[in-house]
């Protein structure tokens, strides 16, 4: 299938984000986390940076995408989180996410996007991750986990991770390897159901509703 895939902007602000209103995906991750392969797999082209200086940049990178007959979308990949110092810091007070990805993230999701959340498979349950996914369950129009680099680990050692992964976030989680392409057809039909129905930019609708997926009710949401 055709996929048109182009870098729309970097955005700093709530004012530098697209405004025609098509579906967005908000994709939430620790740096490193593979964020940028896992784009550039789905997409097949070189479109995000991979392996850049992680933790560094605090801007929303917005990718316009175009798949067969589908509905263009928007992939809007957030700042990484949870790296070095800020890591230490979040353990002495509450599992808190790290506050530069707060600072865009809360932007990009005051406009109700869907939301994939990557956690590296070698690290089920990280306190950085969970309080990303408590936060984005309170937050998103609906949202999934994705568990990648998939082919870091052999067959029992991955079971064992998956199972560890669902038991954590009590939602269905998908495997993915950018590295080998495992799980990319799957991802695009996890995308697809989170981009519709479509999630329009208009704040001033009621919260909207959480069906796209397994509701992920069962995670409690952040404290105000
Ligand atoms: P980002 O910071 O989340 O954007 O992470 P990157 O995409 O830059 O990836 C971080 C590192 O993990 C790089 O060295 C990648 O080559 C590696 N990586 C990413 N995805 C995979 C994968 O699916 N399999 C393997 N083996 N390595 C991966």
């Amino acid at each position: 299938m055709k996929i048109e895939a182009r870098f729309v902007t970097s955005a700093a602000s709530a004012s530098d984000l697209p405004r025609d209103g098509l579906a967005e995906i908000g994709l939430v991750g620790r740096s490193n986390v593979g964020k940028s392969s896992l784009l550039n797999a789905l997409v097949r082209q070189k479109l995000a940076r991979t392996s850049g200086e992680p933790g560094k940049t605090r801007l929303a990178n917005v990718y316009r995408i175009a798949r067969g007959s589908a509905s263009p979308i928007y992939l809007v990949d957030l700042p990484g989180y949870g790296y070095a110092r800020r890591s230490r810091q979040d353990r002495q007070g509450q599992a808190t996410v790290d506050p530069a990805f707060d600072e865009i993230a809360k932007a990009v999701f005051a406009r109700h996007p869907a939301a994939l959340l990557l956690v590296d498979v070698r690290h089920p349950g990280l306190e950085s991750d969970q309080a990303a996914w408590q936060w984005i369950v309170a937050e998103a129009a609906g949202a999934a986990i994705v568990a990648t680099k998939i082919d870091k680990l052999a067959r029992g050692e991955r079971i064992r991770a998956m199972r560890q992964l669902e038991s954590v976030y009590e939602v269905p989680v998908l495997p993915v390897s950018a590295a080998t392409g495992e799980g990319m057809d799957e991802l695009w039909n996890l995308i697809d159901k989170l981009a519709n129905p479509a999630h329009r930019n208009n704040s001033s609708l009621p919260h909207p509703n959480r069906t796209a997926l397994p509701a992920p009710s069962k995670v409690e949401g952040p404290k105000k």
